[in-house]
This record gives C-alpha cells, structure tokens and sequence, in this order.
C-alpha cells in the first residue's frame, strides 16, 4: 500500500506516499503541501499537483490518460474523506483533507509575503475575477495578477495557455471539474510555464459566493460532500461514486 519515491529534483524532499487504487497519494498535511509546493515554486519547473478525491480516483480506473496524471504529478494530495479512509485501511492516519478550497485559500493568503503570482482560470464568466476581487480583500496584498474563465472547448486550450503565460503566473488554478482540469495541465503546462498549476474544481464558485461552504462542523466532520450534494442534486451522480470507491478499495487484490 505504501510506497515511497524520489521527487525527482535535487533540491526537494523525497516523497512518502501510499497507494489508492493504484494512485500513488501523497502522505502529507496541509502544512507538508504549502512546504512541497514553496519548494516546486522555489524550483521553477511546470508542476502538477492533484487534489484527489474517490470521484477522480474512480474515473482513473477506466481512464488511462487520468491515471498516468495521477502517477507523473508532483503532488496528490487527499482531497476526499473516502481518500483517507482508503489510506488509513493502509496504516497512514493523516487526520487532515488537503482540498482545492483550502490550497486556493492558503496560497493566496500566503501569496502577500511571498510575492507568488497567481492566475486563477474556470467556472462561468464573472466568477474567477468575482472571486478574486472577494479574496483580495480577505487577503491584502493577495497577488491574483489574472483570470479567466472555463468555458472552452479542448482544441482552444493552447490558446488559452498563451493568455495564461502573458501573466508569468507562479501558480495556476484551474477550476473546470475533474478530468478535464486535470487534463488542461498536463496537456498546456510547457506552454504556460505556471511553476505550480493545481487543478480546483467547484472552488471559484465557493470564493466569489455562488456556492456556499457547509458549516464549519460539517466540514469538521467531513461531510461537505453531502451538504453540497444535498444543495446540488446536480452532484449526485459524483456523490453516488463514493460507495463504488468503498466496494473498489475492498476488493482491490
Ligand atoms: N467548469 C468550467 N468549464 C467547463 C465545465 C465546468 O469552467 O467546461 C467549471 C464549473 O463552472 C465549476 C467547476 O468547473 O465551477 C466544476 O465544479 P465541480 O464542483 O463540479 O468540480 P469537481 O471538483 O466536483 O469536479
């Protein structure tokens, strides 16, 4: 179940991960993402990093170019409670999720003192610029230096990476759902040269105040999930990958 591998920079940490689904998931807490991703900025490489969840861990069962992401990114982080259940069954209690929502909030409070730049693109038009605008006054100083939104198909995304690298971005999020953000980096990020790109999903909506965040004891729970869910029937078909998740890591030899 636990593997561990070099980071494949001299400068960087090795990587202690364990294996979900054959997806290697990084061991680490939000404070051990934040150091990661310092030293993949610091390093100044395109990078990937990947929040997983079960949805996205499901869909790289049957989705070879998903699954070859999740082995070459830089960072998988435990983005799902049934993520770390599935750890934990290995012998790695990592007590924390690592989520996009949280990472966006981190690095841009963090992006002040450090001067990264940071593109924010996906969601519908309006949404990346409203969420910025609500972020840089939750953080002065919050160094958000473009946006754009989602709405394009495939064959324009090396467009879009060109608009992206007018900015020089330092990281890069992108909120356009699972697989296809996931897809966008690992296909444009020679071109856009974010150093760190992280794919986010719904997270534009939460910032910018189209869609709320559970109570604080819902998330403490873990359950965010399902109050979203129980918002957005819309979601269900994600929600309902989560016992599929259970049955897959249980009868996985
Ligand atoms: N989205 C986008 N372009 C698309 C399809 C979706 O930018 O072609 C956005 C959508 O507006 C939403 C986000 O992608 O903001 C997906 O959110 P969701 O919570 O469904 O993501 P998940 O993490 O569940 O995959």
């Amino acid at each position: 179940m636990t593997d561990s591998a070099e980071s494949g920079s001299s400068t960087s940490s090795p990587r202690a991960t364990g294996l979900v689904l054959g997806a290697p998931v990084d061991l680490v807490t939000m404070e051990g993402a934040m150091a990661r991703i310092g030293e993949l900025i610091a390093r100044g490489e395109p990078s990937q990093v990947v929040t997983a969840d079960a949805s996205g861990l499901v869909a790289a069962q049957t989705d070879s170019l998903l699954a070859s992401i999740y082995r070459s990114a830089e960072l998988v982080t435990a983005d799902s409670i049934g993520v770390l259940w599935a750890l934990g069954r290995g012998g790695h209690k990592l007590g924390e999720r690592v989520s996009g929502v949280d990472l966006v909030d981190r690095i841009c409070a963090a992006s002040a003192d450090n001067g990264w730049r940071i593109f924010f693109l996906g969601s519908a038009p309006g949404v990346a610029e409203t969420a910025a605008e609500k972020l840089r006054l939750k953080y002065p100083g919050c160094n958000i230096v473009g946006t754009r939104h989602g709405y394009f198909p495939a064959e324009s995304d090396a467009l879009v990476a060109e608009e992206v690298a007018a900015f020089q971005p330092d990281v890069l999020f992108v909120a356009m759902g699972i697989p296809r953000q996931e897809k966008f980096i690992a296909a444009t990020k020679a071109i856009h040269r974010a150093k760190v790109s992280i794919g986010v999903g719904g997270s534009l909506d939460v910032f910018s105040g189209r869609a709320k965040r559970a109570p604080a004891i819902i998330q403490r729970l873990n359950l965010e999930w399902l109050w979203r869910t129980l918002l957005n029937p819309k979601k269900l078909p994600k929600a309902l990958t989560l016992p599929r998740f259970v049955w897959m890591v249980l009868t996985r030899r």
